[in-house]
């Protein structure tokens, strides 16, 4: 027998997203929260974000939500919701004034205010020039984000379950009725009842080879969710970020670049000046990273292989990289053995960032097809989810806010329900599933390794699938998929034990990791045209006429892969060509 839970509501998650949703549900003193997560909640991913929180507060120069709302719809290559932009911009405001009163500790302006700085995309009068708009605490912003709320969610009497993997999602007659979890101390099955589920899982950039990502970030929630048949929006936007450290992908923060970093090629070029000329190295992320791989195809790449690119900071004062970037300073003289303040440091485009994810509305509630209908009890908030604030491209620091601004949504909202419903039954045996499969694998004689499959997988991502995509690349890595998903049905596993037994978990993350690149090659696939993140070598062009339209890839219960759409919601700035 599984152990039983019931609580209100649910979360499964301990990041910014699902920390910020525990806190605002726990507000609601009639309703009972836990937190369910595989990672001791501090060891979330957004502890590794460096940057900054981007938000119109107008510390250092004049700022606007409106410019902010802006910045984030062009730099989404206008397949951003414009409702949600707008709602955004003006909320993060007051959400970062609310993490300075829980007690976070800003970096200040010479005056006290919360000190902010430039980031890439983040522009003054819809365009014009960079605005210093990133609200930071040096380069360890998420970590104090996360600190803090982890704190407060403490003190809100939010209980926790940590370690705990979420294997599968009660979902009978179309709505949500819980999860199943697997105990990483015990090996025990859980199930927990819930009137009100909350989805914020993170990313899932694990499925490519060079990656900022963290080794949990394995998309496990967009994998059970699209196995219980329901959409994932915008796969095909994946983010690679310029300035990860070379070959091992650790990431240096858009803030260096804030800051006055410049990227050059191997004769020194600052070339962003031929791509983006009025913000040059300030451009979004899908732009630079695109503009690195040029210059090294091209044959100015730096190194022996030419295959890099460097950032220098040399020309900045010392005592500024040491006060405002500590941390990354740090990664660059530990791992590339590179003083940043003596020489420039190697860089390449690294995996970061799913734009795409479960589809909600603005409101953070779940739904189930283009038609827009809601998945009762079913909230998502955070990287996991796409409401879609981000389009095909997010800007710098709109992640941290997307997950203080919506996570707050999803905890109130879910709130909100759960304190007006009864429960919904729940049936008998819906541990069954994530129990045999669990069995399976553990009885498996098969000689295929779990980690030589993710290899592969990483490596032919990165190949056929990363920045550049073509239909021949594309329709290659549907076939390596395939081959890959039947070879994962011989993967066996030595450890056969209950207690701690992490390679079994592996091999279950590694089956989401599947599905998770099955999702964005179809849809990288079907989408013939580029933008944003998504760019097509045999489709050059952004095409409104044909694909203003939000892509939504669905498994049908035979096992094939359906694609489908979803209508943008359109605003008051028309699409126009993205030029900075
Ligand atoms: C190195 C780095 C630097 C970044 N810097 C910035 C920045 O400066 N500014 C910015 O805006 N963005 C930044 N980002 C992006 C941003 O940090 C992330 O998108 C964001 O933190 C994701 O938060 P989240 O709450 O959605 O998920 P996460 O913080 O990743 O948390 C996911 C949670 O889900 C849990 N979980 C996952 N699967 C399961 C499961 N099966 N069962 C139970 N629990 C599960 C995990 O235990 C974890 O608690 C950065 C990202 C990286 C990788």
């Amino acid at each position: 027998m599984p152990r039983a839970h019931k609580y209100d509501v649910i979360v499964v998650g301990a990041g910014g997203a699902g920390l910020m949703a525990a806190r605002y549900a726990a507000q609601n003193k009639d309703v009972k929260v836990a937190v369910i997560s595989k990672l001791y909640p501090t060891r979330s991913h957004t502890g590794a974000a460096q940057g900054g929180v981007g938000a119109a507060l107008g510390n250092v120069s004049e700022d606007h939500p409106e410019w902010h709302a802006f910045d984030t719809v062009k730099g989404g290559d206008y397949l951003t919701d414009q409702d949600v932009a707008e709602t955004f911009a003006h909320e993060v405001v007051d959400a970062v004034y609310e993490l300075e009163h829980m007690g976070l500790p800003f970096s200040r302006t010479p005056e006290g205010r919360i000190a902010q700085r430039k980031f890439g995309g983040h522009t003054r009068e819809f365009g014009k020039s960079a605005v210093e708009r990133a609200c930071y605490a040096a380069d360890r912003t998420g970590h104090m984000i996360l600190q803090t709320l982890y704190q407060q969610s403490i003190k809100d009497q939010v209980t926790f379950f940590n370690e705990f993997h979420v294997l599968d999602l009660v979902l009978e007659d179309g709505s949500a009725r819980g999860v199943v979890a697997y105990e990483l101390a015990t090996g025990e099955i859980h199930v927990f009842h819930a009137k009100a589920t909350i989805i914020a899982t993170g990313g899932n950039g694990r499925m490519f080879k060079v990656t900022s990502n963290a080794h949990a970030l394995t998309g496990d929630l967009m994998s059970i969710v699209y196995r219980r048949g329901l959409p994932i929006e915008d796969p095909e936007f994946y983010q690679f970020h310029p300035t990860g450290l070379y070959k091992i992908g650790v990431l240096l923060t858009e803030g260096a670049r804030g800051e006055g970093g410049i990227l050059r090629n191997k004769d020194g070029e600052r070339f962003m000046e031929r791509y983006a000329p009025s913000i040059k190295d300030l451009a979004p992320r899908d732009m630079v990273s695109r503009a690195m791989y040029l210059e090294i195809q091209e044959g100015r790449g730096v190194g022996p292989d030419g295959d890099y690119i460097h950032l220098d900071l040399t020309h900045i004062d010392a005592e500024i990289i040491e006060e405002r970037l500590p941390d990354i300073t740090e990664f660059a003289r530990i791992y590339l053995g590179v003083d940043p303040i003596k020489e420039p440091v190697p860089v390449q485009p690294t995996a970061h960032y799913a734009m795409g994810g479960i589809p909600t509305t603005i409101d953070t509630q779940v739904v189930a097809d283009g038609e827009g209908t809601v998945v009762p009890g079913l909230y998502a908030a955070g990287e996991v989810a796409c409401a879609s604030l981000h389009g095909a491209n997010r800007l710098g620091t709109n992640s941290l806010g997307d997950l203080i601004v919506f996570g707050r949504r999803a905890g109130i909202e879910a709130a909100k329900y759960a304190a007006r419903v009864d429960y919904e039954p729940m049936p008998a045996g819906v541990d069954e599933r994530a129990r045999e499969e669990l069995e399976r694998i553990r009885a498996a004689s098969g000689s295929e390794r779990a980690a030589h499959i993710r290899k592969e997988l990483q490596d032919t991502m990165m190949d056929n699938a990363s920045v550049f995509r073509t239909e021949a690349t594309l329709a290659k890595q549907v076939e390596i998929l395939a081959d890959l998903r039947e070879r994962y049905k011989q993967v066996s596993v030595e450890d056969d034990g209950q207690v701690f037994n992490t390679e079994l978990m592996e091999v279950v993350e590694l089956g989401f990791l599947l599905d998770n690149a099955e999702q964005l090659v179809y849809a990288a696939r079907n989408r013939t045209e580029s933008r944003g993140a998504h760019s097509r070598e045999d489709h050059q062009d952004r095409d409104d006429d044909r694909w203003l339209e939000h892509t939504m890839v669905y498994r049908n219960d035979d096992g094939s892969v359906r694609v489908g759409a979803k209508p943008v919601t359109l605003g008051k700035y028309e699409p126009k060509p993205r030029v900075y």
